[in-house]
């Protein structure tokens, strides 16, 4: 059994995905009542998502936060025998005790779904199996497993009544991650006072694991050197050096020139229609293929009353990476960047406020912030129409004028093109000398 004293306000961010580990606690403090009404008690949960954003902090959470033992399958045996011996002990121990959860790191490595799988991992999978199956409703026992976001479970193991719930964690978003880095920062008077959320805007595609090691690595040397205080710059000093461990391990693929128009895109259109001047990065880090960062989050609710042209610049900036791909690598292009979602998120956003003649439609909004495409279902079908005829107009003006904004600038593109082929990123001052030498 282990200790856990994680609670869930020790994890940053992600409140959706608490609201679904809270119904699990209640669950778990009174399933004896559940149980008795007949009520379904979920057997088994899977937390599916890539390394270090919290899937394990999530299960011990859980755990502490219903009362109830913690107890984790320990997968280390390389014998076959050892192994679903441990796999029936964890069990026992568990029913012994329970309510319990039986917790199981990298499920996928258990039980992957390739017909190639060794003998060891389907024999501990079947004993899994079994296990889950022998539970009943009043054991009070919870299967919570871990997986990585992109490896598939065999359909035995997920199916009704077996490991059958699911939360799934993306890297992550911007104010997760501001949530991640105020945890961290208070934890330390090295670093109390430094505003999170300009950091969290510097960190598109970090983890949880990497926020918490930059900020680790900046105390060390803040107390190396006897500093008193650390500054935002001391933080930030150590991003490159994390993404850089990703990128390395991405180098072979190179950067492609759909990635380096698209950024080129994004960036000179922010420039042009609105003055702004961000860092471009064209490297790889994790699933983010490359980005521009100005230090604003581009789909908030809008706080003033500015006129419907001037808010609709966010949405042509938003396009500004396909206008890139589409301007200089004529029809050779795919929204790989998700323009069109953010594009889409941005407009439904003004519209849900007001703008363009609509008027609040949160369920629309919600479902755009959920990146699902899928309408308001309770929207009539004609006022859908409606939304829908107006969002690919706008959209459909919108990329022309970014397109029109490209096409009048190729110089200073082709420039920025050469820079970033070659370095694979450039910062504002960077950029901003680069657009003062085309201006000189
Ligand atoms: P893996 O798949 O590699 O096991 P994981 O998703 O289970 O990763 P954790 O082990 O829970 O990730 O987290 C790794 C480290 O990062 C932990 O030390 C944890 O404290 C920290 N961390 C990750 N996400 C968060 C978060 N949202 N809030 C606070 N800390 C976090």
């Amino acid at each position: 059994m282990i200790e856990t004293k994680v609670m869930l306000s020790d994890i940053g961010g992600y409140p959706e995905e608490k609201e679904e580990a809270k119904k699990l606690i209640a669950i778990l403090k009174n399933f004896s009542e559940y149980a008795k009404q007949g009520a379904y008690v979920p057997k088994g949960l899977i937390l599916a998502g890539e390394p270090g954003v919290g899937k394990t902090l999530f299960a011990k959470a859980i755990a502490n936060e219903s009362g109830v033992p913690f107890f984790e399958f320990d997968d280390s045996s390389d014998s076959d025998a050892k192994r679903t011996k441990a796999m029936k002990d964890v069990f026992a121990k568990a029913k012994a005790q329970a309510p319990a959860i039986i917790f199981i790191d990298e499920l996928d490595e258990l039980a992957p779904s390739d017909v190639f799988v060794s003998d060891i991992s389907q024999k501990t999978l079947k004993i899994l199996l079994s296990e889950i199956d022998g539970l009943h409703n009043s054991d009070g026992i919870l299967v919570i497993a871990t997986t990585n976001a992109r490896a598939s479970l065999p359909e035995a193991l997920t199916r009704s009544g077996r490991m059958d719930k699911k939360i799934t964690f993306e890297l992550p978003d911007l104010s997760s991650r501001e949530a991640i880095f105020k945890i961290y920062l208070d934890k330390s008077p090295l670093s109390q006072g430094i505003n999170p959320k300009a950091l969290a805007s510097k960190t598109n595609g970090f983890s949880g694991a990497d926020i918490k090691t930059l900020i680790n690595n900046a105390i060390m040397a803040g107390v190396a050197h006897k500093q008193a205080r650390l500054t935002s710059d001391d933080i930030e000093e150590g991003i490159p050096e994390i993404r850089f461990k990703d990128i390395k391990k991405n180098r072979s693929s190179g950067i492609s020139e759909s990635t380096l128009y698209h950024e080129i895109g994004h960036a000179l259109v922010a420039y042009r229609l609105k003055g702004v001047i961000g860092d471009i990065s064209c490297e790889r880090y994790g699933s983010v293929g490359g980005s521009v960062s100005f230090n604003e989050e581009p789909t908030s609710l809008p706080a003033d009353n500015l006129p419907a042209k001037e808010r609709l610049k966010d949405v042509v900036v938003a396009l500004g990476g396909l206008a890139g791909e589409s301007v200089f690598l004529h029809d050779n292009f795919c929204d790989s960047g998700s323009d069109l979602l953010e594009a889409r998120t941005t407009l439904a956003l003004l519209m849900a406020s007001g703008y363009f003649g609509f008027d609040y439609m949160p369920g629309r909004v919600r479902a755009m912030q959920t990146r699902s495409m899928s309408m308001d279902p309770n929207c009539s079908a004609a006022r859908s129409e409606k939304i829908e005829a107006k969002e690919t107009e706008l959209l459909t003006s919108s990329l022309k004028q970014a397109e029109t904004i490209l096409e009048g600038d190729k110089v200073l593109a082709l420039k920025l093109y050469d820079h970033l082929k070659n370095q694979g990123k450039l910062s504002k001052n960077e950029v901003e000398t680069l657009v003062q030498e085309k201006a000189a």
